[in-house]
């Protein structure tokens, strides 16, 4: 469903590469953290798979197509696949949790019948329904970052691409989040989420791909933050 081969990034205004031959094939349905300390590259990955980004050299492959070849509308429609999070939630202060949401389908042009059952739908998914019609600055960070995960799945993407998502929230809330993530990847979204935080991804035992210096320097199944695989402490 995803694979880069021997892909290479580096920014223009960089002396450093911020990725280097990395190559990685992601399953559907798969469950991947990539960790790595802060500049390691793990939001630059993200972006080369969302095509906010190209590579300098290699291939990334998603969903059959190979982000190199599309341009324009191409990319427009291929995004349509992915839903993003990030740290910083990024909704509309103006808009209400229903307007939030239904942002993201309005955008694409879907049919008022449309967002009237889906927005509600992916309300219900993550336990807000009776948020509707709050601001955003009315709600706890983990209820925002809920608005912002239904607004990532409500057009039911095949991806779940969330960088750092838990980076704002307190424990409680962290949790939350990864007990909806959880669900989200069991109902079949192949979910990549990026991280530093030792004790989701200890607790979670998924996938986890380390990065350093731009480089993939770990990729084992069902691995904690610190598990070590040449053995160093
Ligand atoms: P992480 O998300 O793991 O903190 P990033 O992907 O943001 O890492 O950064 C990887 C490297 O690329 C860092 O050295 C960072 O300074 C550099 N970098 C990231 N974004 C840009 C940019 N837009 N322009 C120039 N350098 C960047
Ligand atoms: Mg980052």
């Amino acid at each position: 469903m995803i694979k880069l081969e021997g892909v290479h990034k580096r920014y223009r205004s960089a002396q450093e590469a911020a990725l280097s031959e990395i190559s990685i094939d992601i399953e559907k349905g798969e469950f991947v953290f990539l960790v790595g300390s802060s500049g390691s590259g793990k939001s630059s990955l993200l972006r080369l798979l969302l095509r906010e980004e190209r590579a300098d050299a290699g291939q990334v492959f998603v969903l059959g197509k190979n982000l190199s070849d599309i341009s324009g509308a191409e990319v427009a429609r291929y995004r349509r696949n992915l839903g993003v999070v990030f740290q910083d939630f990024r909704l509309l202060p103006d808009r209400d949790v229903y307007g939030n949401v239904a942002f993201a389908l309005e955008v694409l042009g879907k049919s008022r019948a449309f967002i009237e059952t889906a927005v509600p739908d992916a309300l219900r998914l993550v336990g807000l329904e009776e948020k509707a019609n709050s601001k955003p600055a009315s709600l706890s960070g983990g209820q925002q970052q809920r608005v912002a995960i239904a607004r990532a799945l409500v057009n039911r993407p095949e991806i779940l691409l969330a960088d750092e998502p838990t980076g704002n929230l307190d424990p409680d809330n962290s949790l939350e989040i990864m007990n909806l993530l959880e669900r989200v990847n069991l109902a079949g979204t192949t979910v990549i989420m990026a991280t530093h935080d030792q004790g989701i991804v200890d607790r979670m035992r998924r996938r986890v791909i380390q990065l350093d210096g731009g480089l993939i320097v770990r990729d084992s199944q069902r691995a904690g933050y610190n598990d070590q695989v040449g053995g160093e402490a």
